[in-house]
């Protein structure tokens, strides 16, 4: 007899970088429904590690648009910036394994290489050189893995990245996959805007022992302007009130909500999406994306 599958633990990982806008505002939703219509948990994590691009209050302004929309998180709120010691410890059980190596390459010699890290370093530092970051080494070929709502998807080789940089920051990547394994966290709902690192967080995740996660990506909104809406090019973050907020934000994921909703306030919206999503409606029918 099987047993009954195990409650998922979801996650929203947003960067302080500024307020939640429209695009971000579906994967805090979507992430909130795939856990909570199966009661899981969700989690909340600051991915503040690149410290140079998180921005005074928007933390507190975040946790401000979530509570105004509904979407209760499970535990304390985690704050990368305050865990470097673990980031530290994970690099040095990939540089014990092997599967971290310094790299001396500059960026303007990266760039010289058409962008892409070429490997310069992977079987040792050149001669007369000095470390100055640390990178991951990827297997030749990218793996593959099947996502939720787009299907199987090929990785793309994208150079060995970086995990340590030169300004002594731990990336973004080491920082993700570190916190995601330490949470317990058993599945990624995000924008398909994340699409590209997915590979590579599987291969971190693999070298550092921790279990294999779901993932799943959700449809990047896009601007007036047909460009990705994203914090630091300045999106206006997401207006009117938290109700229209969430009917905008499943008018994105393709839902058609019958009109009597409208005017909802966001507790009854969420209460609605979370029944319909028992009842067997896919969060998201990626198959019929355009
Ligand atoms: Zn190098």
């Amino acid at each position: 007899m099987e047993s009954a599958p195990r409650p998922p633990i979801g996650r929203f990982a947003p960067s302080p970088s500024g307020p939640l806008h429209r695009g971000s505002l579906v994967a805090a939703i979507g992430s909130y429904l795939s856990a909570r219509s199966r009661n899981g948990q969700w989690l909340l994590r600051m991915e503040d590690v690149d410290g140079g691009r998180v921005r005074p209050g928007a933390a507190a302004t975040i946790l401000r648009q979530l509570t105004d929309l509904a979407l209760d998180w499970d535990g304390p709120v985690l704050v990368q910036s305050r865990r470097n010691d673990l980031y530290r410890a994970a690099l040095g059980i990939l540089r014990a394994s092997g599967h971290a190596y310094p790299c001396a390459c500059t960026r303007a010699e990266i760039q010289a290489a058409g962008g892409v890290y070429p490997g310069t370093c992977r079987h040792g530092l050149p001669a007369g050189r000095s470390p100055r970051t640390w990178r991951l080494r990827l297997p030749d070929a990218p793996g593959s893995w099947q996502d939720r709502y787009l299907g199987w998807q090929q990785g793309r080789n994208m150079g060995d990245p970086v995990l340590l940089r030169a300004d002594d920051y731990f990336a973004y990547l080491l920082a993700c996959v570190v916190d995601d394994g330490a949470q317990g966290v058993s599945e990624i709902i995000r924008g398909a805007d994340l699409l590209p690192f997915t590979a590579t967080q599987r291969t971190l995740q693999q070298a550092l022992g921790l279990p294999a996660l779901a993932y799943g990506h959700l449809p990047v909104i896009l601007g007036p302007d047909g460009r990705k809406l994203s914090k630091s090019s300045g999106a206006a973050p997401w207006q009117g009130n938290a109700g229209d907020a969430w009917e905008r934000a499943l008018r994105d994921l393709g839902w058609a909500a019958p009109p009597a909703m409208h005017g909802a306030s966001a507790p009854q919206w969420r209460d609605y999406a979370l029944a319909e999503l028992r009842r067997g409606r896919p969060l998201w029918d990626g198959a019929h994306q355009d």
